[in-house]
């Protein structure tokens, strides 16, 4: 079941017996009211009036006092939790400094995140439809759960009659990706039509003209890259801060260059990394873009694992499945170096991606929270098409 499905729960239902909200699961509970073998006793209703009555929505509020008129109210109130919740789940998208992103991200199945502002997708391991609108794709490396839609999205494109995109790769893989469309050519007998850009570290594309992209060094088990884009913004330059907007005026006119030009990082996208990318002083400006999206292997945390990560960084941690080594041997980064490294991250907002699938929304909630105590960085995580435990 994904996570769109496990809020689901049956339609609010009334029946004759004592309101009995479900706590195994928050996605389902019904309200019984009257249950007859099990009558409330005063004190029951005393405590509840006590305790309930503030909960008790505006249209119960002031009719008769007793506990099932608060139990109605708790059950509406607790409904309208269970609203926000699935809103929550539902919602495609996070905003965050003004930006919106979306996307899916399961490590080993798919990753393509989207930035609708930027008109950019980040990966595109599958080809969710989101991503078909996007203009400039920014391909991290060639893993399939990272390229693998990558000619759906230029089949899709053409199917709406859409401009070719363009589409940017580590210099390293550019044949492969020309041999990889003229087989699809070849085979369907379709035009592919792309503006392929194999874009080195320490190159910079124009996208608009208030929009650069750079990519930086990534380490991960084959080649790879990041991409930090940047906003082009134009500064007074400082000697000239001190005057009045008519010499200003002046000095513009007669051809003076009076301001400089100033690279802002808007969003950094990693990709597949070990956390060497952290300590890289090259990379700085991923780590200090406003929004910084990164992927992270956590394990299920237990209060005993944190103990022995309090007691010593330097530790191996093992979890089930997951060491600090056995991230680090598959070109990935674990959640304890992240929380090691977390004192570079300089992003306002973090958002963390490419949980394995055996993860369920709850343990990924939990990896949010522990980095969350140690940036000042909002975190958030990808959850889309995870489970909960409540499924
Ligand atoms: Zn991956
Ligand atoms: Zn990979």
């Amino acid at each position: 079941m994904s996570s769109q499905s496990y809020l689901q729960k049956p339609p609010l239902t009334l029946n004759p017996s004592i309101l009995s909200p479900s706590r195994s699961s928050p996605a389902s509970f019904q309200i019984n009211l009257f249950q007859s073998h099990q009558k409330p006793t005063q004190n029951k209703l005393n405590g509840c009036k006590n305790s309930c009555s503030s909960l008790l929505p505006a249209a119960v509020k002031g009719g008769s006092s007793s506990g099932i008129l608060s139990a109605i109210g708790r059950a509406i109130e607790e409904e309208e939790e269970y609203r926000k919740a699935r809103a929550e789940v539902h919602k495609k998208s996070v905003d965050l400094e003004g930006y919106s992103v979306e996307g899916i991200s399961i490590g080993g199945h798919e990753t393509c995140v989207v930035v609708p502002q930027l008109k950019a997708a980040f990966d595109i391991g599958r080809c969710p439809s989101r991503a078909v609108h996007q203009n400039f794709l920014f391909i991290t490396h060639a893993h399939l759960d990272h390229i693998g839609g990558l000619p759906m999205y230029v089949a899709t494109r053409g199917l709406y009659s859409l401009k070719p995109p363009t589409i940017f790769v580590p210099p390293c893989i550019k044949e492969d990706v020309e041999k990889l469309f003229d087989i699809h050519r070849a085979m369907s007998n379709v035009e592919l039509n792309l503006d392929l850009v194999a874009l080195d570290i320490g190159e910079t594309y124009e996208m608009r003209n208030d929009l650069v992209v750079r990519p930086f060094k990534t380490h991960h088990v084959i080649p790879s890259q990041g991409y930090v884009v940047y906003s082009v913004r134009k500064k007074l330059r400082k000697q000239y801060m001190h005057l009045k907007g008519k010499q200003i005026e002046k000095l513009k006119k007669s051809g003076v260059e009076i301001t400089d030009t100033i690279l802002c990082p808007e969003v950094a996208f990693t990709g597949d990394t070990k956390s060497d990318f952290f300590l890289d002083p090259r990379n700085a400006d991923a780590l200090r873009a406003k929004i910084l999206i990164t992927e992270v292997k956590p394990f299920a945390f237990s209060n005993h694992m944190m103990h022995l990560y309090e007691i010593s960084l330097k530790a191996t941690f093992l979890d089930e499945c997951v060491t600090v080594e056995h991230a680090r041997d598959h070109g990935h980064t674990h959640l304890f170096e992240i929380l090691e490294h977390a004192q570079w991250i300089r992003s306002k907002a973090v958002i963390l991606t490419h949980f394995s699938p055996r993860y369920n929304i709850e343990d990924i909630r939990q990896a949010v929270s522990r980095l969350q105590s140690k940036v000042s960085a909002k975190v958030i995580a990808l959850t889309e098409g995870f489970k909960s435990k409540y499924s």
